[in-house]
């Protein structure tokens, strides 16, 4: 199979809903091209350095997505243009962002990281984090991001009911923070689903997954 045969058939089975993350960390430009030429034009990355390395070398009307861990003292570096930044789960990045669109006279949209799965790796909030970010002063100083939905990451096991319990939860609690009215917080997207289950991740309720190996192969 190739990239862009991969590419159209996931394309081609996703409802029209649910936006596509094509998650091409690792991946050479040239096998990110076969999908640009394809018609991707939402690249999913986890690490700034080469996110940046990418967008310099490619067409300027890609959207990339942060979908990995950040480090603060790496925002600086994608803040000039990058389009959803993921994996946010404290206050400290997200004044740390707000500092450096403010920097790029920009307003940085981002996605609240929520903690589902068992294992103890994962990063993100839990429910009670999450709420008391959202009331918080400071969060409300912060104007030059915002926060735009919620993404989460289920326990990497083959239980399907498990997977299915993780993102209902996500998908209950993102219904929860949607009906707050914040004026820097206005939920629409909620980002969960990777290869292995984003076919779940839907029927769960997802509107945006993120994609890798099944467009661009192993890694
Ligand atoms: C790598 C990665 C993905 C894509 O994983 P695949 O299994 O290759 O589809 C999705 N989300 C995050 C946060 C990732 O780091």
């Amino acid at each position: 199979m190739s990239i862009t045969n991969n590419l159209q058939s996931i394309k081609a089975a996703l409802p029209d809903h649910i936006t596509l993350v094509a998650v091409s960390k690792t991946k050479p430009v040239s096998y990110l091209m076969q999908a640009y030429d394809a018609g991707q034009r939402i690249f999913g990355e986890n690490k700034i350095q080469e996110m940046a390395d990418k967008w310099e070398q490619m067409p300027k009307d890609i959207q990339w997505h942060m979908i990995g861990h950040v480090q603060t003292n790496k925002v600086k570096y994608m803040a000039p243009f990058v389009s959803l930044i993921h994996g946010v789960d404290s206050l400290k990045l997200l004044q740390e962002i707000n500092k450096q669109a403010l920097k790029n006279n920009r307003i940085i949209d981002c996605l609240l990281q929520i903690y589902i799965a068992e294992e103890e790796s994962k990063f993100g909030l839990d429910e009670a984090e999450l709420a008391s970010l959202l009331s918080s002063n400071e969060f409300e100083e912060l104007k030059n991001i915002k926060i735009v939905g919620l993404m989460g990451m289920a326990t990497f096991t083959d239980n399907k009911d498990q997977i299915k319990k993780e993102f209902t939860q996500l998908k209950t609690i993102f219904d929860k923070t949607k009906a707050l009215t914040i004026s820097n917080c206005q939920l629409e997207t909620l980002s969960m689903g990777m290869s292995g289950d984003y076919q779940l991740a839907i029927e769960c309720g997802s509107t945006m997954v993120r994609i890798g190996s099944s467009i661009f192969g192993g890694r």
